[in-house]
């Protein structure tokens, strides 16, 4: 294909990817937008197929059909409440591909040694085998194959700064000794367990920021594939996918009170003392009932809903939605509450209520709703826990200290509807539910949703 049309193309590609990235930072054009993305990627895909120098179409074809299939199955299988372990795999999967474009540079004895594809390539295999190792764990802590707990490592801080000096030296070897293979496997190993020891130590309420983080290395490796293969729109969209995700992370350390130095070199939050859930609790907990929650509803004039990973849990949105309608028609102002990190991924509540068709000018970010609890005469919380809890504005020993909540505590009554007294991701008590004015109305948050707005709706 002609040099031209083949950079046009990219260029073209290139534009429609920074398009979709603006359309997917709107709930109304996010659909748009991905298909746009889609578009570019396609475009890439195609353009880069007909360019020279690519092995068989039979290998790129069972390749693409067997991808396809897998990629297809999980997408389908996959529960909306599964979703960062699901951006965490496909992440890890990311960083492994580029490692091995990397990789087949160094094996192909026929390739020449030039500079720039060198430095790339060891940088690639660096940062690829630390996304791939890194985003395993985040896997397996998420889908709780380990303990989601911070895990001690002995001697972090040395080891990983050992690791990375001597990733440094290993790479300055392959660029001086490009045809020593094994070089390449001890950068790859000495990698893999960098990402293991960055990751581990990492828990409860920093697995966000470390899921924005490995997605930005993920597209960081995809950039310096690249410059392996001088493609242009990897290079371009690789750098997209890695100052997008450095941007959430710096998102995300805001919304959890965590520095980006401390998360970029795996130093964890102290553990303060921990909070006894007995001494928080004893004799404080006012269990209610949804036809007691029902009347206090319905002399409700404002009512906040703030949703957390317990609504996704319960698959509670639509019941929480019809509560909403009922409350509307009497009259009453109904808003919904939402924390940058509730649930279990970014955004995660605004798409399980935007899929209950909840008007997107009710959902009302954090810094925005916050002043409003004081003139709110019933918070309803319905499955969240580390988001609301106090401990985080009071307790200076608490591992989610200055981890900016919503302050559910002023309004004049809170409803929180859950199971048990059993803790949020960050395995802290809430001194919340022990307060003079909560009620706990403990039940399926679906199941009590639903008898919540028949009772509100017998009363009409
Ligand atoms: P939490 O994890 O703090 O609490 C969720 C609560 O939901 C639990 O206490 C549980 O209590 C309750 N619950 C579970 N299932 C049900 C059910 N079927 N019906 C009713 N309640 C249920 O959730 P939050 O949303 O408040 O906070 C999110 C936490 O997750 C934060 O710590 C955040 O850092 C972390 N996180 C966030 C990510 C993000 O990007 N948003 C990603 C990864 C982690 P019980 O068992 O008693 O019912």
């Amino acid at each position: 294909m002609n040099e031209t049309i083949i950079y046009l193309s990219y260029l073209v590609a290139a534009s429609l990817f920074i398009l979709g990235i603006k359309g997917l930072t709107k709930p109304k054009t996010a659909v748009r937008g991905n298909q746009l993305s889609a578009l570019g990627m396609f475009i890439a895909v195609v353009v880069t197929l007909t360019d020279q120098g690519i092995i068989s179409f039979q290998w790129i074809i069972a390749g693409v059909l067997l991808g396809s299939v897998i990629g297809a199955v999980f997408a389908k299988k996959i529960q909306m409440t599964a979703m960062p372990q699901m951006v965490a795999m496909l992440n890890g999967f990311g960083g492994g591909a580029s490692l091995f474009v990397a990789l087949a540079l160094f094996m192909d004895t026929n390739s020449e040694a030039a500079l720039i594809p060198l430095i790339a390539g060891s940088i690639t295999m660096l940062i690829g085998a630390v996304t791939l190792s890194g985003s395993l764990v985040a896997f397996a802590k998420l889908q709780e194959l380990i303990s989601g707990q911070p895990i001690k490592v002995p001697a972090n801080k040395f080891l990983n700064g050992a690791l990375f000096i001597g990733s440094l030296v290993l790479i300055g070897l392959i660029v001086a000794n490009p045809y020593q293979l094994e070089l390449a496997y001890y950068l790859i190993a000495a990698a893999l367990v960098l990402g293991l020891v960055l990751v581990l130590p990492i828990g409860g309420a920093d697995m966000p920021v470390v899921i924005a983080l490995l997605n930005s290395y993920s597209g960081i490796a995809a950039a310096t594939a690249g410059f392996i293969s001088g493609n242009t729109v990897l290079i371009v969209s690789g750098s997209l996918v890695g100052a997008s995700g450095i941007i959430l992370t710096s998102i995300m350390c805001k919304a959890m009170n965590r520095s980006l130095t401390n998360v970029l070199f795996g130093v964890m939050a102290d553990v303060g003392e921990k909070v006894d859930a007995d001494e928080v609790y004893a004799g404080k907990i006012k269990a209610s009932t949804a036809d007691e929650v029902a009347m206090l509803l319905e002399t409700a004039q404002k009512v906040i809903i703030v949703p957390g990973y317990g609504l996704a849990m319960a698959q509670a949105q639509h019941a929480v939605r019809e509560l909403a309608n009922t409350l509307q028609q009497r009259g009453t102002q109904v808003k919904y509450a939402i924390h940058p990190v509730a649930g279990r991924m970014p955004g995660h509540m605004n798409v399980l209520l935007a899929e209950a068709e909840v008007p997107y000018e009710q959902l009302v970010e954090m810094d925005i709703i916050n002043p409003e609890f004081e003139q709110t005469c019933v918070a309803i919380v319905i499955g969240a826990n580390d988001v609301t809890n106090p401990l985080a504005r009071e307790d200076k020993g608490s591992p989610i200290y200055g981890m900016p909540i919503l302050n559910v505590d002023k309004a004049k009554t809170v409803v929180v509807v859950k199971r048990s007294l059993s803790p949020g991701f960050a395995g802290l008590p809430n001194p919340l539910f022990a307060k003079d004015h909560s009620l706990m109305l403990f039940g399926d948050g679906k199941q009590a949703i639903v008898d919540l707005a028949a009772n509100l709706k017998e009363a009409s």
